[in-house]
């Protein structure tokens, strides 16, 4: 962890860090168990999840888990036409933590992730410390809840409102981060 100590500003480290996590044995198919080189940083009243390493550009970092259904909210991940994981209803702040960190995870309109099925990978180097992000319009075809982007990225595409309304120009752009379900939708 020196690393990632040393990557953070004073403020940043007097703040609350949870992780890096434990992989959980919950879900098939995941490999070996290990620690997940993430952490959940609390800074001005903002959760945000960072990378607690460096990581290289097309390392696996997590699992995105939690219940499926077919109504997209504020938190949940598309996955699959018509299908979105969310958390479960009622779930208690350790159990985030623990299990649904990712819901954490901002956008951004230059991101540092992309999701494949149910795995984020990096697709850049990732620093000790910089924050983890993912372009929502990669995964969601429409937006439970649109907003105006801040991210400061040269590409700041400014609304997001998922896939099926980013310009032609910008759904060109996302095109190598897309999830599957949106290479092949019909709009
Ligand atoms: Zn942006």
């Amino acid at each position: 962890m020196t690393e990632l100590a040393s990557a953070l500003t004073e403020e940043q480290s007097t703040l609350v860090l949870l992780g890096p996590f434990a992989e959980k044995e919950s879900l098939p198919g995941h490999g070996a168990m290990g620690e997940i080189p993430v952490g959940v940083l609390r800074s001005g009243g903002e959760y945000r999840l960072i990378a607690c390493e460096s990581l290289r550009a097309g390392a696996p970092l997590f699992w995105v888990d939690g219940e499926t259904t077919d109504v997209p909210s504020r938190y949940s991940v598309q996955v699959d036409e018509g299908v979105h994981l969310d958390l479960p209803e009622g779930v208690g702040q350790e159990e985030i933590m623990d299990v649904y960190f990712w819901r954490f995870m901002n956008h951004s309109c230059s991101p540092n992730t992309r999701i494949v099925g149910r795995q984020v990978l990096a697709v850049t180097d990732i620093g000790a410390g910089e924050e983890i992000t993912f372009h929502y319009a990669t995964t969601e075809f429409a937006l439970a809840e649109p907003f105006d982007c801040r991210c400061g990225s040269q590409n700041c595409a400014g609304r997001i409102a998922g896939f099926s309304a980013a310009s032609d120009v910008e759904r060109a752009r996302l095109r190598p981060w897309l999830a599957r379900h949106l290479l092949t939708s019909r709009l």
